[in-house]
């Protein structure tokens, strides 16, 4: 088999494209990241998609996303940072651990190699030890990806001390690996500033001087803005900065993250980066371009609830919040999302907090925080037909109000947040209750889940067998199964030993679906979660109907 570029697989000399920011951090490096291997995807080739993050965690997963937004759970069962779900989402395609590197994990597989004595005699020191680990860790993800291109976006701000090593390790790759197969993308900030009425240069200029001050010149420079850069700019920008004009790019802020890829496009910075790599092939945007118009053209209202702990933290939902917009795409509907605090929500009157609302979403999460108030709101999510996806905890808490609203098991709970609850009907799996260190060792990664058939999951999925992403402790209580079936609750999805309850809905109800995993991070602008699809579709339908549907016939105390 021949790559594009003419290789063998394994035998490739790939091509890096490094993304570094400036300025300030959410300026959109891991969007740009995420489109540029769109672009060069859509050239035909193999790109490898890689973030490096300064942290000293681990991984991400011991974070709390009011730190660090939510984490991203990929198929092997990394923890990884939520640039990576926009990396799937822009790209396609399924990443793997490799994909992410953090300075906590360099550090301890350098500690872990220094204790075996791998560096018998040798002072172990930042360059060249840790320097090493990161470059091998790059080029290993370029070999298990078989990539033509590898893009690496640098986490954090040029000029922060901790991402210095990684800046230091690209350099000393670039010598390596050679000038003309490497190619440095800087995203910046370009303010306006009010009384002045301008476009300013300088704080771009200084962050480029940052760089160059560490040995590294970008060859392409992204001007992030709040409004469109002409060409004086851009001129002035490439004189003070010493970068060619077409590398000069404007990347005025979007309506829609998924239309980045066109601007970019349209701007020529991948026709740039490739011609520095000698890369020929030509994009076919087509695909990309369906999309852009599909997303223009949906504009249905939609309100959709989300009932959570990180109210207006769009980082700590980002991949619910995509997959929402999704299923939108999918149905020309524009979500319009309702941030409700489970907080302030328990004892409340729920018809006027979901007053106008045509779905509710309960998302992930974790500890007792709110929870009474998301039982309040699935509460009325059943009784009153207002379709209802839950998210992995939204599937345990759906449970709990089953049992104790429609089963009569009084004060059932998980042992997470009651331990002496008498009906844990959510409890620790048993490989789970000696647990003791608690990063990267919960139920993580891809599971296969047998859907029955003949249920509403049978219809939604189209297929017996689904693998879906999970990321949690407890489960379902096995000793409760049959109670809560016996009152209509259908495990529509199972485990293939039948012992873990995977998906639960509800017959005569429009839409009430939850999963004990992250369908969400499975969803992707062209092909949206079928239950995230479905999900949209019956709000859709509700919001047409102009009011709440009827109480179904649900079995009630
Ligand atoms: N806290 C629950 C558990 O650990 C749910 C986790 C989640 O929603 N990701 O099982």
């Amino acid at each position: 088999m021949q790559t594009p570029l003419g290789k063998p697989p394994g035998k490739k000399d790939p091509k890096f494209i490094f993304v570094t920011g400036g300025v300030a951090s959410g300026l959109g490096k891991g969007i740009t990241t995420a489109s540029l291997g769109r672009l060069f995807r859509s050239r035909g080739l193999r790109v490898a998609l890689q973030k490096l993050d300064p942290y000293v965690n681990v991984d991400p997963g011991t974070m709390n996303p009011f730190e660090h937004g939510e984490v991203f759970v990929l198929d092997d069962g990394a923890e990884t940072d939520l640039d990576l779900g926009h990396y799937e989402r822009f790209t396609g395609e399924n990443l793997h651990r490799g994909s992410n590197v953090t300075t906590g994990a360099v550090y301890s597989a350098v500690i872990q190699k220094e204790r075996r004595g791998d560096y018998l005699g040798k002072t172990v020191q930042v360059i060249p030890h840790i320097t090493d680990e990161i470059k091998e860790r790059i080029r290993n993800h370029a070999v298990a990806e078989n990539a033509d291109v590898v893009i690496v976006e640098v986490g954090g701000t040029v000029g922060d001390i901790e991402s210095l090593p990684f800046l230091e390790a690209i350099r000393q790759l670039r010598n390596e690996v050679g000038r003309d197969r490497c190619a440095f993308v800087h995203v910046s900030l370009m303010p306006f500033i009010g009384p002045s009425g301008e476009l300013k240069t300088k704080p771009t200029q200084h962050s480029v001087k940052e760089l160059r001050s560490i040995g590294l010149q970008p060859d392409a420079i992204v001007c992030r803005s709040d409004r469109v850069i002409g060409r004086h700019l851009k001129e002035k920008v490439s004189l003070l900065c010493d970068v060619p004009i077409s590398g000069v790019v404007s990347a005025p802020d979007s309506d829609s993250i998924y239309r980045v890829p066109l601007v970019l496009h349209d701007e020529g910075l991948d026709r740039e980066l490739a011609h520095h790599l000698r890369i020929d092939a030509d994009p076919d945007l087509s695909e990309w371009r369906d999309l852009v118009n599909r997303i223009d053209a949906a504009s249905e209202p939609v309100r959709i609830a989300i009932v959570g702990k990180y109210v207006n933290l769009r980082d700590a939902y980002l991949s619910v919040i995509e997959a929402l917009k999704h299923g939108g795409f999918h149905h020309g509907a524009h979500i319009e999302i309702e941030w409700i605090s489970s907080d302030d929500l328990e004892g409340g009157d729920m018809r006027e907090v979901f007053e106008g609302i045509h779905g509710i979403v309960v998302p992930g999460g974790f500890g007792w925080r709110g929870v009474e108030g998301k039982l309040d709101a699935i509460r009325h999510a059943r009784e009153n037909g207002v379709p209802y996806l839950g998210l992995c905890l939204g599937l345990q808490c759906a449970v709990i109000e089953f049992a104790r609203n429609v089963c009569g098991l009084d004060a059932a709970n998980s042992s997470e947040f009651d331990p002496a609850t008498p009906h844990p009907v959510i409890d620790l799996l048993p490989e789970q209750k000696n647990v003791t260190d608690l990063g990267g060792s919960m139920r993580l990664g891809a599971q296969p889940c047998h859907v029955a058939p003949g249920t509403k999951a049978a219809d939604v999925y189209g297929e017996p067998v689904v693998y879906e992403r999970h990321r949690h402790r407890y489960e379902v209580n096995p000793a409760y199964h049959e109670a809560l079936s016996g009152k209509g609750l259908v495990f529509s999805g199972m485990s293939p030993d039948g012992r873990l309850v995977e998906i639960i809905e509800l017959e005569d109800h429009p839409f009430f679906m939850a999963g004990q995993f992250h369908p969400e991070l499975r969803s992707r602008p062209t092909r949206p979660h079928p239950l995230f699809r479905d999900f949209i579709g019956a709000a859709l339908k509700l919001a047409r109907s102009g009011a709440v549907a009827e109480p179904p016939l649900v079995v009630r105390r």
